[in-house]
């Protein structure tokens, strides 16, 4: 790539300030992006972290693996960090990186269009704004899924959906149902079973489980880390960590793979050592493949439904009542307060904002079928429009920080071709978005996700919507833009 040294300066709007939000502030900031604004909708940085404070929140990824690279953090409490500690880490991290200055809150971007060679921008509050280049770093999971279950409203006691948690509810020794078994569900559980007085927890489909530790970190432990910026740093690295992760991008990006083979035997021996009576263990033993579904990790579901308050209820839910819940057998379980971790509309990214690109071109008509993007980064005809954690992101269950910082290095090398002045817009050709399509969909039949069950991370068409190759290839993918598979006005070889 030929240097150019005179760099425009370019204004650049960030949406969101969460994870990749607060990444793409700091980055800007570093790089020496002076005209930077992330425009948030809620009065707080954290996204996700922000949103969900239900009882047992923990991140599932270890906590040191969960970190900026550049920001490690020798404070961590636990192996796996409760929600509120991640939550207060990002908070620190924006003030620490003055990134809180560029942050406008309480504003919901609901317009985004390229006009005239710029975007321009509206808030629900009718702010207007323009920039040369929007980030989009809105989150996948942040529009609550509330299930199709007829009686909802009728339902007399206190209901609560796991995103949208109401900490005034009373929960020691009252009568509590959960519907859902993902993730969230699962901590649900393992975080009320000894607090309910009854704990009734409606599984649809029954979930495989990865035993995990989730040790303290002792004070001294703590005090090593402070002290020793090496250790710190090797525990971001740890090895057997990234081995891991290796090993399972490779198992779910194969279904036929030796190493998912080996999961499939940790889960089944979980199940068959970790849970006594024989009636529990088959209602608990999932009929498809282990990792189909996004795997769960957990140290102690198995041991909470367990719990003597606790009962699995495997009967499909027939109603909601005045009372309770009604199961297809007749039964009415009473309860004071009903949760639903029921999940979330995992196809929306920016959505509801109305985004166009060029000519008009409508996004909700581009995603008509389904969200894509090339890389999960660039859409044709979007100049200068790019995401962090876009459609298609996930690579396995792994540290989506780490995504997002691989992302942002590739993004960085395409903001740098604006800003020194070899192109005005940028965004990826519409044959090399199809190609890159045609390979992503061939390639996500073989992954486990594709191997016969239901999740979220299906689209409409039942086609996993994630990075269907291993953690290596994202790697190589990420650390350079093939630019031409770009287009770029004025049209220069670079
Ligand atoms: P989810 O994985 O989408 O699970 C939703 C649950 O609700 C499923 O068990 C589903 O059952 C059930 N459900 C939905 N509609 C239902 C209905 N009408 N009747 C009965 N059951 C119904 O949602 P989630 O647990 O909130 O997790 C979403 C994602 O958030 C996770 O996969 C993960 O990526 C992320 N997360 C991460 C962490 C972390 O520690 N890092 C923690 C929590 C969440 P079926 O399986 O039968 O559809």
């Amino acid at each position: 790539m030929k240097q150019h040294n005179s760099n425009r300066d370019l204004r650049v709007v960030v949406l969101g300030a969460g994870m990749s939000g607060i990444l793409s502030g700091i980055k800007l900031l570093e790089s020496g992006y002076r005209d930077v604004t992330i425009y948030e909708k809620a009065t707080r940085v954290g996204g996700t972290w922000r949103e969900n404070t239900y009882p047992g929140l923990t991140c599932d990824v270890p906590s040191h693996a969960y970190t900026y690279s550049f920001e490690p953090n020798a404070e961590w409490t636990r192996q796996l960090p409760p929600g509120a500690e991640v939550q207060e880490y990002f908070e620190r991290t924006t003030r620490k990186y003055q990134v809180s200055e560029l942050i406008r809150f309480g504003q919901e971007v609901t317009r985004c269009a390229f006009v005239g060679g710029r975007w321009h921008l509206e808030t629900a509050s009718g702010l207007r704004d323009e920039a040369d280049v929007v980030i989009a770093a809105t989150g996948v999971l942040h529009h609550p899924r509330t299930p199709d279950i007829p009686g909802l409203k009728s339902f007399g006691g206190e209901l609560l959906h796991s995103a949208r948690w109401d900490h005034s509810v009373a929960l020691d020794g009252k009568r509590i149902g959960i519907v859902g078994n993902g993730s969230t569900g699962v901590q649900l559980v393992s975080a009320l079973a000894s607090r309910a007085g009854k704990l009734k927890h409606f599984q649809r489909t029954a979930q495989w489980i990865m035993p995990v530790e989730n040790p303290s970190f002792t004070e001294e432990q703590k005090q090593a880390f402070r002290d020793d910026p090496a250790l710190l740093k090797r525990m971001q690295n740890d090895e057997t960590y990234l081995a891991n992760v290796e090993r399972f991008t490779t198992a779910v990006a194969d279904a036929t793979s030796p190493e998912i083979a080996t999961i499939e035997a940790i889960v089944l021996e979980n199940l068959e050592r970790s849970v006594q009576d024989p009636v529990l263990r088959e209602k608990l033993r999932p009929n498809y493949r282990a990792a189909c579904k996004r795997l769960i990790f957990s140290p102690d579901y198995y041991q909470a439904i367990q719990h003597p308050s606790a009962e699995l209820v495997t009967e499909g839910i027939e109603t909601v009542t005045h009372k309770g819940v009604l199961t297809r057998d007749g039964v009415e379980h009473e309860l004071d307060v009903l949760v639903l971790a029921s999940g979330f509309h995992a196809d929306r990214f920016m959505r509801p904002m109305q985004i166009t690109g060029r000519d008009g071109r409508r996004l909700d008509d581009v995603w008509a079928k389904r969200p894509h993007a090339y890389l999960a980064i660039s859409i044709p005809e979007f100049p200068n429009f790019f995401m962090l954690n876009g459609p298609t992101s996930p690579v396995g269950n792994f540290s989506l920080i780490d995504v997002a910082e691989k992302q942002w290095g590739y993004i960085a090398q395409l903001l740098d071709l604006l800003r020194s002045g070899v192109c005005t817009e940028i965004s990826v050709k519409q044959d090399s978005l199809d190609a890159y399509e045609a390979a992503r969909l061939a390639a996500a039949k073989n992954t486990i996700f594709a191997s016969g069950c239901k999740s979220w991370y299906l689209d409409g068409e039942g086609v996993p919507a994630s990075w269907p190759w291993n953690y290596a290839r994202f790697r190589e993918v990420m650390a350079a833009p093939d630019l031409s598979a770009f287009e770029r006005t004025p049209a220069r070889a670079v």
